[in-house]
């Protein structure tokens, strides 16, 4: 390609409201433009980009025997109804009617379609099987934000494994955990493997493959020591011993005190924050319930939802506080609550001497021993896990770090092919769900990835398996007839060894061409000038790092032709 025709709008200033590096340099790049908040365009640089990392997926996915589909984008309300998700997901599911007034969806996901599809397999004799697409999704999601890497129409590769039984559900997990590391490696990004939480799709085992940036949205929890990891919407950690003083189960006065942390600076003996109990109101799916942690924890809302098997959580308002318990925040507790469903955190399981509002403004109660002053439905693991905390593995102290979710891995079970009707004979002629494992990788996602973990400060360093061109060759002088046809040879002669190139043919000043290279990120630069071309030589500069190498003209092909790069 000439860059004299070519559109890539690089831009010398970053894009007001742009935080995440990818988000601003593959602006600046000219790789991509925003339309909408969550929606965006791929330039002829991004959409490049985005081929290859589509080849190398549909590469790795072909070599675990997938097969490619492509399903439709608009979906009969009717389908995600059956399934039970056209409620469950929420406003996040984009919804329309049609000429007809019929309800439509816009593809969020595509189980519910592959499971309908599997219907049309009869014996165990078809299975296995792995079906994958590489298709647009929608999802309005609530935070549309840092360019590319959370939008709200984006490509996904999403597989579905369909098996006879669990032990090949996890061969086909398995098949898929190798493929996705391979994608990984061969995309230049360094990805690892986290236990995730099940969510709203429904399921048992779900990894998560993160890459480490402050642009992450998702939290990890990992052990420097061993290979514990989990996403700490999962993650768990053991905790000290705390050495109870028990006591009788008494009612005090504390005016105006309206926070654990006042509580405990008012009574420092007596009420620590590991010694009070945080009542939160939560209405799960229209249900009030008391959710129980220790003073010092933070609650994680998904753990509230993945115990419980809910959809949707909120925290209860002062009316209907006062309303349920007839207190206000900061004097609630579940003491002799028998109207509520209560659910504790296991770190409250058998203690004693604690301390915790009377649903009376002003009052606590002490001595709460919580097996037996307190009605608790269910116990679940509800806390927020922190740096710093016990491994539950090896007790190592734990690190807490960033990461952006770049692919999620996912044992279904029989749920969809039960509702969906996907069901096969067995060897004894017996009609069976097939078991479903379901899978997916985000495109732009990931090219925004490899972004924020290979860059400098003058722009982008694409890995060679994923740059848009492999080769720029800068013309310095375009006006020096001897330039311009060592230049053009070169060019001709790398794009005849199969090299992709770019030919800088424009009629900028040097610095403005090296500015542009370094910034879109081409791996290998060939300068051709004047002096050089005259003494038969150019320069080669190689992108990461910005190395730059004397080289005659004759073996430029031989050292960037397919293999010859190093
Ligand atoms: P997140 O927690 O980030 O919202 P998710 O759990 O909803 O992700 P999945 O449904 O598992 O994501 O989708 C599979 C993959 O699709 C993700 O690993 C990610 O690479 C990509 N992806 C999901 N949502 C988005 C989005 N809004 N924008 C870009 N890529 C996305
Ligand atoms: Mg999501």
């Amino acid at each position: 390609m000439r860059w004299s025709q070519a559109f890539i709008p690089t831009l010398r200033d970053d894009p007001a409201d742009a935080e995440a590096v990818s988000h601003r340099l593959l602006t600046r790049a000219g790789y991509i433009r925003q339309l909408a908040a969550g929606h965006y365009s791929m330039l002829p640089l991004g959409q490049r980009v985005r081929a290859k990392i589509d080849r190398i997926i549909r590469e790795e996915m072909d070599r675990i025997g997938g097969q490619q589909f492509h399903l439709p984008a608009v979906h009969p309300a009717e389908i995600w109804k059956r399934s039970g998700r056209y409620q469950l997901i929420g406003d996040e599911l984009f919804r329309f009617k049609d000429r007809k007034q019929a309800d439509n969806v816009l593809g969020f996901t595509h189980e519910e379609i592959f499971a309908m599809l599997a219907g049309e397999l009869s014996s165990y004799r078809d299975l296995p099987q792995i079906w994958y697409q590489i298709q647009t999704k929608f999802r309005d999601e609530p935070r549309p934000k840092s360019g590319v890497l959370r939008v709200r129409e984006f490509t996904m590769k999403d597989s579905y494994s369909l098996d006879l039984d669990w032990d090949g559900l996890d061969h086909s997990f398995d098949r898929h955990y190798d493929a996705y590391r391979r994608i990984f490696t061969r995309l230049g990004v360094t990805a690892v493997d986290v236990e995730a939480s099940s969510g709203a799709m429904g399921g048992s085992q779900s990894v998560e493959f993160m890459v480490r940036s402050p642009a992450g949205e998702d939290w990890i929890v990992s052990c420097p020591n061993c290979d514990y990891r989990a996403n700490l919407e999962r993650a768990v950690a053991r905790l000290p011993e705390v050495e109870d003083q028990p006591g009788e189960l008494e009612e005090f006065a504390t005016p105006e005190i309206r926070t654990i942390a006042a509580l405990a600076e008012a009574f420092p003996a007596l009420a620590p924050p590991e010694r009070q109990i945080k009542t939160l109101v939560q209405v799960i799916d229209d249900e009030p319930a008391l959710v129980l942690m220790r003073g010092d924890h933070d609650l994680l809302e998904q753990k509230l939802i993945d115990a419980t098997g809910s959809t949707r959580v909120r925290p209860a308002q002062a009316d209907e506080m006062r309303q349920w318990l007839g207190a206000s925040a900061g004097s609630l507790g579940a003491v002799g609550v028998e109207q509520l469903t209560v659910i504790a955190d296991h770190a409250l399981e058998g203690r004693r001497g604690m301390v915790t509002g009377a649903n009376k403004d002003d009052f606590h109660f002490r001595g709460v021993d919580v097996a037996r002053d307190i009605k608790v439905d269910k116990w679940a693991d509800l806390r927020t896990v922190e740096a710093g905390e016990a491994c539950v593995r090896c007790g190592s102290p734990v690190e807490v770090w960033r990461g952006i979710e770049v692919g999620h891995i996912f044992k279904l079970g029989t749920k969809y092919s039960e509702l969906m009707g996907a069901y096969v004979q067995d060897e004894k002629g017996e009609s069976r769900p097939v078991v479903m494992g379901s899978y997916g990788i985000g495109l732009e996602r990931n090219m925004a990835a490899i972004v924020e973990a290979s860059h400098d400060e003058r722009g982008i360093i694409w890995p060679e398996s994923v740059a848009p061109y492999r080769v720029v060759v800068t013309a310095l002088r375009v006006d020096d007839p001897a330039t311009m046809s060592a230049a053009e040879n070169l060019y001709r002669l790398l794009r005849e060894a199969g090299v992709e190139t770019l030919i800088d043919d424009r009629p900028e000043r040097p610095g403005e061409k090296f500015a542009d290279a370094e910034l879109i990120g081409i791996p290998w630069r060939v300068t051709v000038g004047p002096k050089g071309v005259a003494a038969g030589t150019a320069e080669l500069t190689r992108r990461a790092g910005l190395s730059t190498e004397e080289i005659a003209l004759t073996d430029v092909v031989n050292r960037l032709a397919e293999g010859g790069l190093s």
